[in-house]
C-alpha cells in the first residue's frame, strides 16, 4: 500500500537529503541549530509528499484535497504512540469495540492520502480487513460516519469505494 507512493517520491526525498548533507558539510552549526533545520526538513518533505498526493489524487479520480490536509505531525505520530502503549484504543467506528483498533487511511497513503486524522477511520482488525477487502455488509458501511472526514475523503469514499462496496453488494444478491 505504502510502497508504490514511496517509490515514486525516492530519488526526490534522496536529492533533498544529499543537499541538506552536503550543507551540513560546508557550515558547522551547532547541535541545536542541526536539529532545527533537520526538523525543517522533515516538514518540508511532509508538506511536499502532501502536495504531490494531492495532485495525483486529483488526476485520477479528480478528488481535489484542501490545502488544510495536513501533513503528518509529530503530536499525532505521538498520541498514536502513547495510545497503543496504553493499550486505550478509539472504538471501531463500525462495532464500538475498544480492545484494539487501528487506524486506517480512507484515501489510502498509496495514492497519496494524506496522514490527516481526518483521513482516517478506526476499525477492529476484523472491520479493517473487511474494508481493506471490499467485504463490509451494507449495513456495516452505512454505520461509519464520515461526515467529519475530510471533504476529500468523503468525496472518495463515495465516488470510489461506494461503487466497489455495491458491486460486492450485488454480487452477494
Ligand atoms: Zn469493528
Amino acid at each position: 500500500m505504502y510502497g508504490k507512493f514511496h517509490h515514486d517520491t525516492y530519488e526526490f526525498h534522496r536529492a533533498l537529503h544529499d543537499l541538506f548533507e552536503q550543507f551540513f558539510k560546508k557550515n558547522k552549526v551547532e547541535m541545536a541549530t542541526h536539529n532545527a533545520v533537520v526538523e525543517l526538513r522533515n516538514q518540508v518533505v511532509a508538506l511536499l509528499d502532501s502536495w504531490i498526493g494531492a495532485k495525483k489524487i486529483e488526476t485520477k479520480f479528480g478528488i481535489k484535497i484542501p490545502s488544510s490536509a495536513t501533513p503528518p505531525s509529530i503530536e499525532i505520530f505521538l498520541e498514536k504512540q502513547t495510545r497503543s502503549r496504553n493499550r486505550v484504543y478509539r472504538a471501531c467506528e463500525v462495532c464500538g469495540e475498544k480492545r484494539i483498533t487501528h487506524y486506517c487511511h480512507i484515501i489510502p497513503n498509496s495514492v497519496g492520502g494524506p496522514n490527516a486524522e481526518e483521513n482516517y477511520l478506526y476499525l477492529c482488525p476484523i472491520h479493517h480487513h473487511l474494508f481493506d477487502h471490499n467485504g463490509l455488509s451494507e449495513d456495516e458501511w452505512r454505520k461509519i460516519d464520515f461526515s467529519k472526514k475530510l471533504p476529500a475523503s468523503q468525496e472518495y469514499a463515495k465516488g470510489v469505494r461506494l461503487p466497489m462496496f455495491e458491486n460486492f453488494w450485488k454480487s452477494e444478491g
